[in-house]
């Protein structure tokens, strides 16, 4: 199975859309403050709370720590929407994001700063082509990978995050299932391998970790010999072979903490950056090699929809009314199943 070019091309597209805004140009010390003030009154005013991804910007994480919320990896941010009393949730990081916290949370309102920030996973897995493609392996568990569509979630009978992944294909081998894995083909492969489970897998690809290179990558181990290197399992297999440890954010964090390293070469968002050095501050971090400018590189390290939760559309998120998610209700049953499932699955293994 392969992403039709009509898809890559729109893909492509939507990235480039985002690239030529260019960089915002940085906020004053003073407007920030002034944003910051007022994003810290509409919260308390609305009873809301930000959730927030690692890949967002500095500003954006300290905030939602000085607030209350949380700052974690895509299934920690499932959790803490789903747990926490607030009325209103303010997911920052990109869509499948925030339709997971309406699905697992129907009644709270669940804002964005942007509903255009989305995911190259998400955009090459349509919710219609994936059902047939479901069709073809009656036979198979369908385990999706969060970042899809609430859509695509309701068509399978397994949700997972790169936390929880390795986990649950052993936990399906081991019961003698074959598992239908998407959209993820780095995630899946590196799943095929380290648990020797029978997997077919739809064809699609984070446009931040695919340009991860590996011969970039021992250049830099090279230059940096005690370094150990941290790998997200979005990357292709040649850079995850290179890994001292791989990982999902919140995996790749606790490394850097439990690893006697004094630098780190990582392979994932720059956004992780800001978490890393506060939460590990005596170590060095370096990011890992892409294409570069000018090259094949689409991102360079950052996902440009992360990109998009910026201080301003924060500030303004309660003035607009075009940011609010919404996820049909019976739709939105049907993906709880799978999302519910990994939710109890991840403490004790014992869902299902
Ligand atoms: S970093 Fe990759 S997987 Fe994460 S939101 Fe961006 S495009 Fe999607």
């Amino acid at each position: 199975m392969t992403i039709a070019s009509d898809r890559l091309q729109a893909i492509r597209e939507q990235v480039q859309h985002h690239l030529d805004k260019g960089t915002p140009e940085p906020l004053s010390a003073e407007r920030q403050q002034e944003l910051v003030a007022r994003i810290k009154e509409e919260l308390v005013r609305h009873n809301a709370v930000i959730v927030a991804h690692y890949y967002t910007a500095p500003e954006i994480q300290a905030l939602a720590e000085e607030t209350g919320g949380c700052v974690s990896d895509s299934l920690q941010m499932a959790r803490f929407g789903h747990d926490h009393p607030a009325e209103t949730l303010i997911v920052a990081g990109v869509r499948f994001m925030g339709e997971t916290a309406k699905i697992l949370t129907p009644d709270k309102h669940v804002l964005m700063p942007t509903l255009e920030a989305t995911c190259s996973l998400d955009i090459g897995c349509p919710a219609d082509e994936f059902s047939d493609f479901c069709d073809q392996y009656p036979d198979r568990q369908v385990v999706v990978y969060a970042n899809t569509s609430a859509a695509v979630k309701a068509r399978a009978d397994w949700v997972v995050t790169s936390s929880i992944a390795l986990e649950v294909a052993e936990y399906l081998a081991d019961r003698g299932d074959k598992i239908l894995w998407a959209p993820d083909r780095h995630l899946g492969d590196y799943v095929r391998r380290e648990t020797g489970a029978d997997i077919v897998m739809w064809d699609g690809a984070c446009i931040v970790h695919e340009e991860f290179k590996a011969r970039s990558l021992l250049d830099l181990k090279n230059v940096y010999p005690d370094a150990a290197v941290l790998v997200h399992p979005e990357s292709p297999a040649s850079v995850i072979e290179l890994a001292d440890r791989v990982g999902s954010t919140t995996q790749i964090i606790d490394a850097a903490r439990e690893l006697d390293n004094p630098q780190f070469i990582v392979a994932t968002d720059q956004g992780i950056f800001y978490q890393l050095q506060k939460q590990v501050p005596d170590k060095q971090f370096i990011i890992a090699p892409t294409a570069g400018h000018g090259a094949t590189c689409h991102s360079c390290g950052n996902c440009p929809w992360m990109a998009m939760n910026e201080l301003e559309t924060l500030a303004a998120v309660f003035e607009r009314d075009d940011n609010e998610i919404f996820v049909d209700r019976e739709l939105g049953e049907r993906a709880m199943v799978p999302l519910r499932r990994m939710l109890e699955f991840s403490p004790n293994r014992q869902a299902d």
